[in-house]
């Protein structure tokens, strides 16, 4: 069989792709899936307490893009979610992103306006300049104590860097607030796809011009399938061998338990920021696809080292290995790279499905 593509990995990256070749230019293409399972690190299913579970961690679509919004919405109905999420220190829960609940409650002041926090964190914060690291970020605009508190071990736990060794992008990422909005997501668009996204994957994935092998590493199949071009969405490191070093890529492992009880905790993610915790979060799953049921699914996360690659790491030095990689890829012009993993990105859900747009109308 001869196809148009053939496509490593079926997550946003891969899927998207191949459904855009499929449906606008009539394509024949091959999808290939190391894992026994579409939809790539967003995978859902239900486990064996009928409960729906994000196995690889809490999946949140949260966007500003209609054109992103619009283009998955084809593929499924949504329900209104809103992500909150709290922050464990001690015995104590605070709202994160910080906020002016949480200052209030955390140094028992009673602050009321916005006006008074904003000069609060003026009055705690260390000028930084230039801003080089995710510390820098941090402490310059809330200070030490918050950035102790709040930042510094939880990174520490997740990436087994020193938040001054990360780009300013990754703590970048959480907001600091001055007024009360507890939502982690202050996006135009926050659902939930109401059947889950591997129900929204089988249909990016549903065409006549697309086919879909799984746990199928691409590089078994190379030698008895032909094609013209390649979409690759795997780590970008294992497409050369390694031939420049193993790009580090963060891990996890998740653990998961079922409880006896209607609800364990007051949100779907409670982050455990303090050191003496060993692992990130924990994640009540039914709080986020809000299903009812007599027992309640949750997920800790212990990140680690090796076992699947779900973190690009951000720093100067990974960047600078990845050039290497980068540079090698204008040898193969029939490759596209493309995705988190083939491009090294921190990219949520969105920004995948938007670049991946992309790349096709640039192809
Ligand atoms: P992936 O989903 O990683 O897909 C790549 C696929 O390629 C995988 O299925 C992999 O198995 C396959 N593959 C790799 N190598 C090979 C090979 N050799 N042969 C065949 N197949 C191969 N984003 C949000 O917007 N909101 C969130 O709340 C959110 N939470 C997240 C939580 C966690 C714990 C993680 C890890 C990510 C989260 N994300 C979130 C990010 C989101 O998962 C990514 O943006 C998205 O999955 C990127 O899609 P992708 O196709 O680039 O990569
Ligand atoms: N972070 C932190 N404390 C928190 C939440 C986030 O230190 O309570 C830092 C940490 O380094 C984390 C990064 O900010 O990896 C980005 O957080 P986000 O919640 O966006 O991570 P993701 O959901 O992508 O794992």
């Amino acid at each position: 069989m001869r196809y148009d593509y053939l496509i490593v990995g079926a997550g946003f990256a891969g899927s998207v792709m191949a459904e855009r070749l499929a449906s606008q230019l009539n394509k024949k293409v091959l999808v290939v899936e190391k894992r026994n399972h579409i939809a790539g690190n967003a995978y859902d299913e239900f486990d064996e307490h009928g409960i729906l579970v994000h196995r690889y961690g809490p999946h949140i679509f949260h966007t500003n893009s209609k054109e992103v919004f619009d283009y998955l919405s084809q593929f499924t109905e949504w329900i209104p979610y809103e992500h909150k999420v709290l922050a464990k220190i001690g015995n104590e829960l605070y709202p994160i992103p910080i906020n002016r609940i949480t200052i209030n409650k955390l140094y028992n002041l009673n602050l009321k306006t916005d006006e008074e926090v904003k000069n609060y964190f003026e009055s705690v914060k260390e000028k930084r300049f230039p801003i080089l690291n995710s510390e820098d970020i941090i402490v310059n605009q809330v200070g030490k104590d918050l950035f102790e508190k709040f930042f510094k071990h939880y990174t520490k736990k997740q990436w087994n860097l020193e938040a001054n060794q990360l780009s300013p992008s990754v703590c970048g990422r959480i907001p600091v607030r001055t007024n009360d909005d507890c939502r982690y997501f202050t996006d135009k668009y926050q659902f939930m796809p109401k059947d889950g996204y591997t129900k929204m994957f089988e249909k990016i994935l549903n065409h006549k011009n697309i086919e879909v092998i799984l746990d199928t590493d691409y590089k078994s199949i190379l030698d008895s399938i032909k094609f013209d071009k390649m979409i690759y969405t795997g780590p970008i490191d294992y497409f050369f061998d390694y031939k420049f070093g193993k790009l580090p890529y963060r891990s996890i492992r998740f653990e998961f338990r079922n409880l006896p009880q209607v609800q364990y905790q007051e949100t779907a993610q409670i982050n455990y920021v303090d050191e003496s915790v060993e692992f990130t979060r924990v994640i009540e799953h039914k709080l986020l696809s809000q299903q009812n049921s007599d027992t309640t699914t949750i997920s800790f996360e212990y990140p680690q080292k090796d076992g699947e690659p779900y973190y690009p790491v951000p720093n100067e030095e990974n960047r600078n290995q990845y050039l290497l990689y980068k540079k090698e890829t204008e040898k193969f012009k029939n490759v596209i790279f493309c995705g988190r993993l083939a491009e090294y990105q921190y990219y949520n859900m969105d920004q995948a499905v938007a670049n991946t747009i992309k790349v096709f109308e640039d192809l």
